[in-house]
């Protein structure tokens, strides 16, 4: 496969196709931001979990591009072959790779099951061969299952915890207002959430780097998490997901406790807010929440994307020289233009008028969208997509 045409081919959440120029182009953007940020101090290496895209490629990017720091990414994507493009995120690092390059930066990829023990041993190694200890671990997976070394499966779910949902959701194909019924998760399904996405493998992860001799004096561990309205909290905070943020917030303490003994490093959870990626547009009610809070806040000049939250977290929490400020838990709130009480309070107005018919009118769905398509690089300004493109990137 070579050049080609390649057009959108969107299944509800998820494109199955990229386009490789627009990711390109997109990554561009988001490393423009970065050096304009104009960050002070230097990152020495940084490993970053899940980096391929939202929060995880934005941090990569602050990480190689704002602080001059030595970048180890790791991310599940899926190479072009003969007859599928590859995914967005491939597109998205074979760029951010290329500008490496180009500005004599080392950034590496290994692209494959974090959850693994050969993943795991395939960064040990890179890291012992070429980077030395890490001064900065991130950790920023979104993934819906996770295999254990024997084949067990174990598939994270997005239900209510202890009663059914009922309550407004895009239809994504339509982007119809329709409402959504969601019976509450089996004990089992539960379970399974928390093993995905709860803080056992951010644990596990840390304690290998460390018995490998790869955390370096001082270094410092950040876990993404969520909290969000009480709009979504039946679905988000208080059902399976977020009960799975429990753990991973929960973990933090017992991480903290490993680094502090071990190399006088810290852990900590960073709460961000709500941007458009492919994990948070898999969840039910979320995109239409999305849609309310983007039109609120850009009408009062505060809405920020993976790019600029991360910048933000990096600038005043967790780069060179900061000092996280932390809530009463102990987390760092990046989360704090989202969850002001006036912005909930429109945003929950908003909410409960909406239908069909007024959803352009009285949301940022039509922001939502672009953001939607954009990620798979489609609709991206400066971009001819009428003209065939090389598919066939190597991440190199
Ligand atoms: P995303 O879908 O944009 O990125 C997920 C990343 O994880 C990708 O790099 C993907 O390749 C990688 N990944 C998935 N499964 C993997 C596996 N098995 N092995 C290796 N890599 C794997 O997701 P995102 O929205 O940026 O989410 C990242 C973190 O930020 C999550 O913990 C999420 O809960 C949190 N967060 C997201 C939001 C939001 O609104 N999107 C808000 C706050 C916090």
């Amino acid at each position: 496969m070579a050049e080609q045409v390649v057009q959108p081919r969107m299944r509800g959440f998820i494109s199955l196709t990229a386009h490789p120029e627009g990711c390109a182009v997109n990554v561009r953007r988001q490393v423009a931001a970065v050096q304009a940020a104009a960050l002070r101090g230097e990152l020495g290496n940084v490993l970053v979990l899940g980096s391929s895209s939202g929060y995880g490629l934005a941090s990569a990017l602050t990480a190689c591009f704002g602080y001059e720091a030595d970048v180890l990414g790791v991310c599940f994507e899926r190479e072009p072959t003969e007859d599928k493009t590859a995914t967005a995120g491939w597109y998205n690092l074979v760029e951010a790779h290329r500008l490496a390059r180009e500005s004599g930066r080392l950034l590496e990829t290994v692209n494959g099951d974090a959850f693994s023990d050969d993943v795991k041993a395939a960064v040990i190694e890179a890291l012992s061969e070429r980077f030395g200890p890490l001064d900065l671990v991130i950790y920023s997976l979104a993934a819906p299952r996770r295999r254990g070394p024997n084949g067990e499966t174990w598939n994270s779910a997005l239900k209510p915890v202890g009663e059914s949902y009922t309550g407004p959701t895009f239809d994504l194909r339509t982007g119809a207002v329709v409402a959504a019924h969601l019976e509450p998760a089996t004990d089992e399904e539960l379970a399974a959430t928390i093993k995905v996405m709860g803080g056992e493998d951010w644990q596990d992860w840390i304690v290998r780097l460390r018995d490998a001799g790869l955390l370096a004096p001082s270094c410092r561990t950040v876990a993404y998490s969520y909290i969000g309205p009480e709009v979504s909290a039946p679905i988000y905070r208080r059902g399976t997901i977020g009960r799975a943020k429990e753990h991973l917030e929960a973990s933090a303490a017992g991480i903290d406790a490993t680094m502090r003994e071990t190399v006088d490093g810290r852990a900590w959870v960073s709460v961000n807010a709500a941007v458009v990626t492919q994990a948070s547009s898999a969840i039910p009610a979320v995109p239409l929440y999305m849609s309310a809070l983007f039109r609120v806040l850009k009408e009062r000049g505060e809405y920020e994307g993976p790019q600029e939250q991360i910048l933000r977290l990096f600038r005043d929490h967790v780069g060179p020289g900061r000092e996280p400020s932390v809530d009463s838990e102990g987390r760092i709130r990046v989360d704090d233009l989202e969850m002001q009480d006036e912005v909930q309070q429109h945003v929950a107005e908003l909410w409960r008028q909406v239908t069909s018919e007024n959803v352009d009118q009285i949301t940022d769905y039509t922001g939502y969208r672009r953001d939607f398509e954009q990620l798979f690089g489609f609709g991206v300004e400066g971009v001819d997509y009428d003209a065939p493109t090389e598919v066939d990137r190597p991440l190199v």
